[in-house]
């Protein structure tokens, strides 16, 4: 496990099929932009289209999350 990714939505490869090719999803590097700064991920995506499992606004709010939990400190 790598510490270079903000966050990593670790799902197995090949569980999940992207509804527009019908292929497998692979686990892929994703960067988030959010305030200037860019937040690489780890999560499936479709080899084919880049489509991510989870909508970048999604993600981007749970970037948020982790940055409340840290003010919070
Ligand atoms: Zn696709």
């Amino acid at each position: 496990m790598s510490n270079k990714y903000h966050e990593i939505f670790d799902l197995t490869e090949g569980e999940l099929v992207c509804g527009k090719c019908q292929v497998p999803l692979e686990n892929g590097e994703v960067t988030l932009h959010y305030m200037g700064n860019d937040f690489p991920i780890l999560m499936p995506k479709c080899p084919s289209c880049g489509q991510s499992l989870i909508p970048e606004e999604l993600a981007v709010g749970k970037i948020l999350e982790v940055e409340r939990a840290l003010e919070d400190k």
